[in-house]
């Protein structure tokens, strides 16, 4: 199970932890214990669904198996971005007009209670909305990018189409042929946003316990009852949230996504002149190239971004070989700039793209793979899952409960995502070679 690996290890290397301040003081599960709702896993899901079920007044636990931050919450790009990976038209299509409208409105609102969380409990974490960037890689990308604009403009949304000259512009490189702002979206220190929803759990009245993992759960008459190694957590309702992390005391849910790897590095903080045209308004980008880059400055003007990775816990220097490549390619200027840190964490992918919640039995909730997206989405989920904890219908939740379905061949994912990612890197690889070299971005 990845999710016992401590904080230190997994996130060796990592900028979050070099930039933001530690709780040192959590305890360990040190006797059996009761709650109301015990939650399993401390990232954006299980902070979220404790802080709205303590805030409402319940009796909350949190087991969290590392440290707070040994999971994707702690480890990933900090950018907060509305919607999923399918167009809201889509969503309607493939899953009827109200759940998809329903799954389109909870995904692109989900930036503004990110906002809105950081604003109402005082959290520090370098929150900035300028927006995010989508960036298309090709003509026929960008055709996508404007059909997706145009559709959450339709429903509302801050959005606009970028020529390649305006996307130039906000970026600095000319690499793309344009693309989209969502100005929903924006950024924050990932870990520092992670650790403050902690701290204003706990401020609600959660008790939170780290390594502390979750090893066995079972029926006690009405409750359930949530094993650790030594001491044990009875409470009525259990909310499992441990997305790629999910281990095998919960196999069933762990079948249902592929842990798919992402490394991030980041340089040192640019020189002035180059931050004068490398991303000045600070927005954070994704591309679409069939293996995303996504990047962005950090607080103190350092340069970050992330492609998918090797399946290593903690990445060595070769490991980042393709991103040393893509900081080149995109920012040619950067080539001379030492990257100063390197870090990766897991990805939880479903096959249909969109998260999951779960009900597998009375009292028994879960929330997870956000395919890349959980920033905003997870910390949705997690008040999803406190409204249901706390009694709420499935009908007024606006979000659909789906059964638990294990992927086939489930064993065999991890080497089909290997083979996948060569591949499509490879094909990337290809077009970018005929694309166009890149030219000096206008001022
Ligand atoms: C490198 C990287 C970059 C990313 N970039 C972005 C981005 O820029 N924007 C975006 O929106 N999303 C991004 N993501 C995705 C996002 O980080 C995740 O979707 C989100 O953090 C998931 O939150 P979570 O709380 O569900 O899971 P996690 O944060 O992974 O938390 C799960 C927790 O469960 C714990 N756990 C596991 N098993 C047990 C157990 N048995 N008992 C107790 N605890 C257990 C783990 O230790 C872990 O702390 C990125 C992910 C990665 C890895």
């Amino acid at each position: 199970m990845r999710g016992v690996d401590s904080l230190a290890a997994r996130s060796a290397g990592s900028l979050w932890v070099a930039t933001c301040a530690a709780i040192t003081s959590l305890p360990q599960l040190c006797a059996d214990a009761r709650a109301e709702v015990v939650v399993i896993g401390a990232g954006y899901t299980g902070l979220s669904a404790a802080l709205h079920a303590a805030a409402a007044g319940r009796d909350v636990i949190v087991l969290e198996a590392g440290e707070i931050g040994a999971g994707g919450s702690g480890l990933n790009g900090g950018q907060v971005i509305a919607g999923l990976k399918h167009d809201p038209d889509d969503l309607e299509s493939l899953y009827g007009e109200r759940v998809g409208a329903q799954l389109a409105a909870c995904s692109g609102s989900a930036p503004d209670l990110v906002f809105d969380l950081i604003r109402k409990h005082s959290i520090e974490c370098d929150a900035v909305r300028a927006g995010w960037l989508q960036l298309a890689a090709s003509q026929r990308h960008l055709r996508s990018l404007e059909r997706r604009a145009a559709q959450w403009r339709g429903r509302g949304a801050d959005a606009a189409v970028l020529s390649d000259r305006e996307a130039a512009g906000l970026t600095g490189t000319s690499r793309y042929c344009g693309g989209w702002i969502d100005r929903r979206g924006g950024t924050v220190q990932p870990l520092a946003y992670l650790l403050g929803l902690a701290r204003a759990a706990m401020a609600s009245g959660a008790r939170l316990f780290i390594r502390s993992p979750a090893a066995k759960l079972s029926r006690r008459g009405e409750d359930w009852c949530v094993e650790t190694p030594r001491f044990s957590v009875t409470a009525r309702t259990v909310v499992v949230a441990t997305d790629a992390y999910t281990g095998r005391a919960f196999d069933s849910l762990r079948r249902t996504v592929v842990a798919v790897p992402s490394i991030q590095v980041a340089t040192a903080p640019l020189p002035q002149h180059l931050r004068a045209h490398i991303l000045p308004a600070g927005q954070s980008v994704s591309d679409t190239q069939r293996i995303l880059r996504y990047f962005r400055l950090d607080a103190a003007g350092r340069f970050v971004l992330g492609t998918r990775g090797s399946y290593r816990d903690v990445p060595i220097p070769t490991d980042s070989r393709a991103h040393e490549r893509a900081v080149r390619e995109l920012y040619p200027e950067l080539a001379g700039l030492p990257l100063q840190y390197r870090w990766g964490g897991f990805v939880a992918m479903t096959p249909d793209g969109i998260p999951h919640l779960h009900e597998p039995a009375p009292g028994l909730l879960a929330g997870l793979g956000y395919n890349g997206r959980g920033v905003a989405m997870a910390t949705a989920m997690g008040r999803l899952l406190a409204r249901r904890a706390l009694g709420e219908t499935s009908a007024s939740l606006g979000f659909p409960i789906t059964p638990v379905r294990p992927i086939r061949l489930h064993a065999f994912s991890r080497m089909a995502a290997r083979a996948t990612i060569r591949y499509l890197q490879a094909r990337d690889a290809l077009e970018r070679s005929v694309r166009r070299p890149p030219s000096r971005a206008p001022a």
